[in-house]
Formats: structure tokens, C-alpha cells, sequence
């Protein structure tokens, strides 16, 4: 069995790690020479748009998957007339435009932060006099990881939060001021077959996940595997769907979702009976969905822009170390390590230590 994959980089390379022992092989897309993932199968180097190479990744690959919510409309329509392509080219079109994504979960009836459409500076002044200051300006495409964000505290940010779009089109969301961010890692298999992680607990410094950590009997999961269930339902979905969501008040209002696995839910790799990428595959191959259990308590803690040496990591007992051989660079994920104990209490110091490593290693 040879799975297809557009994009070669660190989710690339978990999925490829998780399908090895069950004889998975892979083949990825990338225009990058030295992309992550491709040292663990056959790689296409070139552009996502290259027609001869989609059609040679069709016709070498059982199945395609891809990594990054961002592939052209275009090259899925191309790639679903040859092959079969999970998860459904709809849930890119949706999840790739914060407007299309905002009202589509809204017709759902999946709450989101108040919003407006900017296409203009006058725009942006009557979208403001709508949502009200403190806000968040973001591209209705393209950003991910806080980029293309900028805060709006008052009117004097305006301006300068404007100029920085570079005419791009935008949506401006009123700030949420909520006291947690969780999300949801669900799956749905080819025949339907449904299976929810326990919750993630997240936390984020300057739009980039730092911590996540498992929530089993979170008193939201039952609401957030029903807001799940509906986005799955209605989009036909197979494969793994991450649901980012703020609790505020006791209530849950979606931020938006990822169609793919995803940085939330990499602590599955220890802290599940099944991965997110294991069971991403057995969702999209058809095969049963493995138990998506807790085993023990988790927290992983992303490594970006620089990592500590291997051996402080391995130092702290229970500690699981995934390096994904990309260069440093700032602002880059490039490592995350895995804490898992049998209870809180031991969780919390191996935690902590883990965290400061982190914070020494990072350049923001
Ligand atoms: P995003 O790129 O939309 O996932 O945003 C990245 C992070 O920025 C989120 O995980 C939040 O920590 C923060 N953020 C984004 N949108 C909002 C909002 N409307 N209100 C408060 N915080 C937000």
C-alpha cells in the first residue's frame, strides 16, 4: 500500500513513521530538496502545482493525503479526478478561508467570535465600529500560526495593522477573552467508523502552540465531540480533523479547524492507545480506527526556533524526544518532546523542566 502525500515536512514525516509498521509506504510532494519527511520514501521535488508530477503522484500513490490546509483548489480538483484524496477537497475550500470557515460553522451552529468581512480602509473602519476594540485583524487566507495577525487595541493601530495587510483581503474578529484554548483531534474512516481523542489543553505565546497537554473527562469533551461530529458530518469527512476552540464562560466557541493532523494532537504518540497518525491512516486506507484512549497523563512541549541538546531532554525521566532534521530557524518548529507519567502530580515538575528547556532554546 502506497500512501501519496503533498508536502514534506514534520507531519509528513510522523504520518510516515506511524505507517511503517503496518507496511504503509509512502510518496511526498515537495518543492523543498532537503524536506523532513522525504528521507522516509519516494519524493516528487518540485512545485504543488506541476502537473506532471500530480499525475505521477496519483498514479504512484493508492491514496493521497496532504499535510497543509493551504493546497490550491486546483490541484485537489486535479488529484481527485485521478486518484482518491482524503480528506475531501471541500474541507480545504472551507478551511482555507477564515470567512468561508466563520460561516460555515456558524450555519452549523457552531458559535464563533463576532466577525466582519475588510476589503477596504473605509472597510475596516465600519467592521470596528461592528466588533468593537480590543480585535484581531487576520487574511482570510494564507496565515496560519499567528502570521498575517495583528492585534487591534485601539483606533490608533488601525493604520499601521491596515499597511501591513498589503491590500490583502481580511476579516476582523473581536477578541475573545476566554480562559482556556482546547481542541478536539477526531477521525472519521472511509466507512464512517467515528473515534475522538480526549481533549487537548493548549497554550500559545505570539500565535504559536507552545504546550499541549491530554484532558481526559474534560467536562467539555461531549460538546466538542458534537461540534466535531457536525463539521465531519457536513463536510463527508475522512481522516483526522483538528477543532481549535475557546472556552469562555463555561461555553465553547470555535477559532477554526484543521483539516490534518496536527501539533495539538502530537502527544497521541505516547499518550494514545493510537496516534493521530496512525489512525489517520487507517481512516483514509479504510482500515478499523485504533482506541484513542489516554494512556497516563501527557504534555508535549514544542521546540521552536533552536532545541536544547538531545541529552538535557533525555535527562528528564519520561521524556520523549522527536526531532524532525529540519535547519533552526526562527520561529520554526523544529523538535517537540512528549512528558508522560501515570499521574498529575508527577506530570507537573517533569513538566516545568521540559518547559524551561524549551524557553532557553527558543529566539522569539
Ligand atoms: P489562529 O492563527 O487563528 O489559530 O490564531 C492563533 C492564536 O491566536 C490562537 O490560538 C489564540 O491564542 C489567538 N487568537 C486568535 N484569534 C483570537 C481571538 N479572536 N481572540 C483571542 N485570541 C485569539
Amino acid at each position: 500500500m502506497k500512501v501519496g502525500i503533498l508536502g514534506g515536512g514534520q507531519l509528513a514525516r510522523m504520518i510516515a513513521l506511524a505507517g511503517y509498521p503496518l507496511g504503509i509506504r509512502f510518496i511526498f510532494l515537495d518543492p523543498s530538496v532537503g524536506a523532513c519527511a522525504t528521507t522516509l520514501g519516494d519524493h516528487l521535488h518540485g512545485a504543488y502545482h506541476d502537473e506532471n508530477l500530480l499525475a505521477e503522484l496519483a498514479k504512484r500513490a493508492d491514496v493521497v493525503t496532504y499535510e497543509f490546509e493551504n493546497v490550491p483548489a486546483n490541484v485537489a480538483g486535479f488529484l481527485t479526478a485521478r486518484t482518491q484524496v482524503y480528506p475531501p477537497p471541500k474541507a480545504l475550500e472551507v478551511a482555507q478561508d477564515r470567512l468561508v470557515e466563520k460561516e460555515f460553522l456558524n450555519d452549523l451552529g457552531i458559535p464563533t467570535a463576532p466577525y466582519a468581512t475588510v476589503d477596504s480602509w473605509e472597510g475596516l473602519q465600519t467592521a470596528m465600529q461592528k466588533i468593537g476594540y480590543p480585535a484581531i485583524l487576520k487574511t482570510r487566507t494564507q496565515g496560519y500560526d499567528g502570521k498575517g495577525q495583528s492585534i487591534l487595541k485601539s483606533a490608533a493601530d488601525l493604520k499601521s495593522s491596515w499597511a501591513k495587510l498589503e491590500g490583502l483581503a481580511a476579516i476582523v474578529e473581536g477578541f475573545v477573552k476566554f480562559t482556556r484554548e482546547i481542541s478536539i483531534i477526531a477521525v472519521r474512516s472511509v466507512s464512517g467508523e467515528l473515534a475522538f481523542y480526549p481533549l487537548s489543553e493548549n497554550v500559545h505565546k505570539g500565535g504559536i502552540l507552545r504546550v499541549s497537554e491530554s484532558r481526559e473527562h474534560d467536562s467539555q469533551q461531549t460538546k466538542a465531540e458534537e461540534y466535531a461530529t457536525r463539521l465531519m458530518m457536513a463536510l463527508d469527512y475522512v481522516g483526522v480533523l483538528a477543532l481549535e476552540l475557546f472556552e469562555v464562560d463555561g461555553e465553547l466557541v470555535a477559532n477554526e479547524f484543521a483539516p490534518r493532523v496536527h501539533n495539538s494532537g502530537h502527544w497521541t504518540i505516547e499518550g494514545a492507545e493510537t496516534s493521530q497518525f496512525e489512525n489517520h491512516l487507517r481512516a483514509i486506507l479504510d482500515l478499523p480506527l485504533g482506541s484513542t484512549a489516554a494512556v497516563g497523563h501527557v504534555a508535549m512541549v514544542n521546540f521552536i526556533g533552536g532545541k536544547p541538546t538531545s541529552e538535557e531532554v533525555l535527562n528528564i525521566p519520561n521524556a520523549h524526544l522527536h526531532l524532525y532534521a529540519k535547519a533552526p530557524r526562527k520561529g520554526r518548529k523544529v523538535a517537540h518532546a512528549t512528558i508522560r507519567t501515570m499521574t498529575l502530580v508527577e506530570l507537573e515538575p517533569l513538566k516545568k523542566r521540559l518547559i524551561a528547556l524549551a524557553d532557553e532554546a527558543d529566539d522569539s
